[in-house]
């Protein structure tokens, strides 16, 4: 699938030199794993060529994946390629000195809003941008190198993005891709503690959520971490960010929203689903994503409150045309 657009952005790293990588802001498994990826297979390739992975913001969560590149001067980027991955609109990739490079490639997976980059590759279909990377990798076997580190990173951010193989966006290609990653001697028990594991008190904020979640009448599954509590259980913002994954599974509760009060007092809003299209809900905050997983940020409980009241009518709108949800 689209073999044209893979053949030039192929040619573009061929053409250029110094190659920058960027990702979207608070980078998740997805956004580090394609870009660290990326950068292992270009940068094994390409010996001669500078590539680089270089980002305004820093994620520990997944620094476990290997380390970013430090930010440069302006004049760094001059002359430069920049491809974005994982990241659906300008506004949000995590670096500033973006528009100083001489041209701009983007691989995306997220329900493109406005297009940008000089070439512009969106699928939106794909269960992760690391499914992408795996792809455009094998489109070009032959030529480029991958080795366990490389493959280590984009499994990782296929493994998380997909909800390990559960969501619907999963197809046999995505397995075959992952297959062929696991062909290249991954350390999964290593990759999946890395992943997975929790210290006691985030085990102890997971049910602090379960005790505080608040459910409307048509079975949006909430709950709202404000400052305060991120501080009672010392937790950062990201690890806080992770109570959404903690509502996933209500019978019955087909999109569950977490808020999550940030430093400057506005609410980062992480929006999941089952079966309900939610992505527009989002957009209409100023948010955007994917159809069952999207985030947006709001300025009040007042406008929360709204959130979740919308929210609402979209589950009781979803449940009386349809009977298939669980
Ligand atoms: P998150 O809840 O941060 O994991 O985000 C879920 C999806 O929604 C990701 O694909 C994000 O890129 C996207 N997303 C999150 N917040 C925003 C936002 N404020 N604007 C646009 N897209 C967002």
């Amino acid at each position: 699938m689209n073999e044209d657009i893979k053949l030039k952005i192929l040619n573009k790293i061929k053409e250029y030199n110094r190659i920058i990588i960027c990702r979207h802001i608070r980078p998740d498994g997805d956004a580090a794993g394609s870009t660290l990826g990326l950068r292992r297979i270009l940068r094994l390739t390409y010996p001669q060529k500078e590539i680089y992975v270089i980002n305004d913001d820093y994620s520990r969560d997944m620094a476990f994946l290997g380390e970013e590149d430090a930010q440069r001067e302006d004049s760094f980027y001059t002359g430069a390629l920049i491809i974005v991955i994982d990241t659906g609109s300008e506004d949000r990739v995590s670096n500033s000195r973006l528009g100083l490079a001489k041209e701009m490639i983007v691989i995306d997976h997220h329900i493109e809003r406005e297009p940008y980059g000089a070439i512009s590759w969106v699928e939106p279909e794909r269960s992760s941008a690391c499914e992408m990377v795996a792809d455009f990798y094998a489109s070009f076997k032959d030529e480029l190198c991958m080795d366990t580190e490389a493959a280590t990173c984009i499994y990782a951010g296929m493994v998380t993005d997909s909800g390990r193989f559960r969501f619907e966006s999963v197809t046999g290609e995505t397995l075959r891709l992952a297959a062929m990653l696991l062909d290249k001697n991954i350390n999964t028990q290593k990759l999946f503690a890395m992943l997975y594991l929790d210290t006691l008190s985030e085990h102890k904020f997971h049910a602090y959520v379960l005790n505080k979640l608040k459910l409307t009448k048509n079975g949006v599954a909430y709950i709202y971490i404000s400052l305060d509590a991120q501080r009672r259980f010392g937790l950062t913002s990201e690890q806080a960010s992770n109570s959404v994954a903690y509502l996933n599974s209500l019978k019955g509760s087909i999109i569950w929203i977490a808020f999550i009060e940030n430093e400057d007092g506005s609410i980062r809003v992480r929006l999941r689903s089952r079966f309900v299209t939610i992505n527009q809900l989002a957009e209409s905050y100023g948010g955007g994503g994917h159809a069952q997983a999207s985030g947006a940020t709001i300025y009040s409980l007042a406008e929360m409150r709204g959130f979740v009241r919308r929210a609402d009518k979209l589950i009781e709108q979803y449940k009386s045309e349809n009977d298939d949800w669980l």
